[in-house]
Parts: structure tokens; sequence; C-alpha cells
């Protein structure tokens, strides 16, 4: 089964679209430029940053007269490590946390069904194995499945959470977990909070308040706002980043459901358009699948 969904996805791959679409070509002109272009964006590349692509092709084009197919590829993979560039300047390959944050504050934010509590429950699993003391936060008081299902991670990992009755108010949840954490001496906090994108107005004042309140137990909380987004939703995964980094400053991001999908190509587009790094892949349902973002080994594979 699983090498069924392997072929599948090879079939649609960006490589191999491209490589249909140059079949037979020797160099690049207007006809692989369009192609590319129509490949670029169906990878969820998106629109904006696709024509960034196109036109730096072009341009090359337009000064070598002749640029072959071999010469395409390698300048594809150079300007797509280039723009992952402008916000993944690191090469991290751990999960490592700040060593002036203590308890380093990381803020979930992100859309239900996107993998929100399971990208949490991931996170805390790779923290504990780093070695660091990690602590929960169910501020998602809008639904008690929400609350129920942080719970679970909690326990699969074994770590302890914080949380309060269903529709209590996020703030205090976020408070009290500060608290708890301190008081346990906890290296790493994580908050989860709602996934509600029905009013802007309200999201914005709900995680101003969180942080609000959280930085009255630890002065600079949160230090990093993590945006979780469903790398198979393409244009849905563009509109959900523009109205989060609305609403609040999100300072890294983390891109789920990357396996099973060959549309990868919505990573580039989010770094690009937004300039805020992705730090982390989520790449299957499991506890282990969750992955330190590498520019690197992604243009790997992107172009596999
Ligand atoms: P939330 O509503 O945003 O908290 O979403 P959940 O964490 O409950 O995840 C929704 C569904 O997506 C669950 O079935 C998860 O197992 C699944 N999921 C989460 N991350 C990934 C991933 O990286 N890959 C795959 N294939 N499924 C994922």
């Amino acid at each position: 089964e699983t090498l069924d969904k392997g072929l599948e996805k090879s079939k649609t791959t960006f490589f191999s679209k491209l490589s249909k679409a140059v079949a037979g070509k020797s160099k690049v002109d207007d006809d692989v430029l369009d192609n590319l272009e129509e490949i670029l964006v169906s990878s969820d590349v998106g629109v904006e940053t696709t024509l960034k692509i196109i036109t730096r092709i072009e341009k090359r084009v337009a000064s070598d007269k002749y640029l072959g197919i071999e010469e395409l590829n390698q300048i594809l993979r150079e300007e797509i490590a280039g723009l992952l560039s402008e916000t993944n300047t690191g090469e991290a390959t751990e999960f490592l946390v700040p060593i002036q944050a203590r308890p380093y504050v990381l803020m979930v934010v992100g859309v239900n069904g996107v993998g929100k509590t399971t990208t949490i429950g991931k996170l805390a699993y790779q923290f504990k194995k780093a070695g660091y003391k990690v602590v929960l936060g169910a501020a998602d008081t809008f639904r008690a499945a929400a609350i129920d299902q942080l719970q679970v991670w909690a326990d699969r990992v074994d770590v302890p959470i914080v949380r309060q009755n269903m529709g209590s108010d996020p703030a205090s949840v976020a408070f009290d977990t500060l608290q708890s954490a301190v008081a346990q001496n906890a290296d790493v906090v994580i908050i989860d909070t709602a996934g509600r994108l029905h009013n802007k107005i309200n999201l914005m004042n709900e995680l101003t308040k969180v942080k609000r309140v959280m930085q009255k137990v630890v002065a600079d909380a949160p230090h990093d706002v993590l945006l979780v987004l469903d790398g198979s939703t393409g244009q849905n995964a563009f509109e959900q980043a523009k109205q989060f980094t609305a609403a609040t400053e999100v300072t890294a991001l983390a891109v789920t459901k990357l396996d099973g999908t060959a549309k990868g190509g919505v990573v580039i587009g989010i770094s690009d358009q937004f300039k805020i790094p992705v730090k982390y892949i989520g790449v299957g349902e499991g506890i282990e699948d969750l992955q330190v973002f590498n520019k690197y080994e992604f243009v790997d594979s992107f172009f596999k």
C-alpha cells in the first residue's frame, strides 16, 4: 500500500511534471516557460512566487539566448533554495530551544483540522526526547474535544498538562500554565489556542489577550508564535496565513501533511510571501512524523 501511494505520488510530483514538459526539448523557450509556470502553480507555489521565479528565468534566457534544459534544472534549484534562504538561514536538524528563554514559551495557532494538536503532541515528544522538561497548556477552550485530544497526547508523551473546563477563558488557562511551568522549572511550554477564524477581530482580541496575560508571568512570552498550516490544502493555507498574520505576529510555521501530497510547493510560496520561516514539517500521523525543516533536504525532495 505504501508503495502504491509512493507511485501515485511520483506520477504527479513537481519534478515528474517538469520532466514531461521538457521531454524532447533541448533549450528553454516560451513553450517551456509557459509549462513551467503552470506546473509551479499546480504544485501550490502560488501565483506571486511563481511569477517571481518565471521572471528571473526569463531574464536568464534573455541574456544567455541558449539556455539548456539541464541548466534550467540547476537554476530552478538555486532560485527555490534562494527564496527559502530569505527566511531559513539556519540548517537546524534538531529540536532545540533558545538557551536564553526559560521557560521557552511557544504559542501555537491554526485552524481546526490542520493538525495543530498532533503537531503539539509530536513537538512535546521531541522536546522531551531532547532532554527538556515540557508543560502543555490547553487554551483552546472552545471545543471540549480539543482539550481531550491534547490530554491524550500529554498522556502518550507523559508530560504535564494544564487545563480548565470547556468555555473557560483561554488567557486564564495560559496564565495558569505559565505559573505551573515556572514553579516546576520547566524548559518548554507549549500553549494550544482556539482555531476559529470566523471573526478576525475576535481572533485578534483573543490572541492579544492570551499574550498579554502570559507576559504577567514570563515577561518576554511568547518567544515564538507557531502557525500550523495543512500543506495539502494549497490555496487555503495561503488564505489562513494571511488571516493569522493579520491577527497576530507569527514567527514560525509548521506545515503538516506533506506525506501523501505532491504539493509541497506551498512551503516555497508561503515562505516567500509571508517571510516567515518554516520550522517544522509534518510527514505522517505518527509521533515520530515531525521533522525540523531543512531547506536543502526540501529542495532535493522537490526535484525527485
Ligand atoms: P487539529 O484540529 O488542527 O488539532 O488537528 P489534529 O491534530 O486533530 O489533526 C487532524 C488530522 O490530521 C488527524 O487525523 C491527524 O492524525 C492528521 N495529521 C496531523 N498531522 C499530519 C501529518 O503530518 N500527516 C498526515 N498524514 N496526517 C496528519
